[in-house]
């Protein structure tokens, strides 16, 4: 069982407590106002960075806190 009000991250086996959001959108699946989002610890913000990065799907890499005080708590659709 996973507490859902502790984000873990996104990488495989990995089961860190998440401190970075990583928003992207994949151009040939996704509206472009949509966006996707990973969770990374420490440690995989920058491998998982870069997966997207070299597919051209990296939007933003924020800090988890700040991500959540954006507004966008209780829901995965973005502050829409
Ligand atoms: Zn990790």
């Amino acid at each position: 069982m996973s507490d859902e009000n502790t984000p873990t991250c996104s990488a495989k086996g990995c089961r860190s407590a998440a401190v970075w959001v990583l928003a992207w959108n994949n151009p040939k699946i996704h509206t472009p106002e949509r966006r996707k989002t990973w969770t990374a610890c420490e440690e995989h913000r920058e491998h998982l960075s870069q997966f997207l990065g070299v597919r051209g799907f990296l939007k933003d890499v924020v800090p988890l806190a700040d991500w959540e005080s954006a507004g966008s708590s209780g829901s995965a659709q973005g502050p829409v």
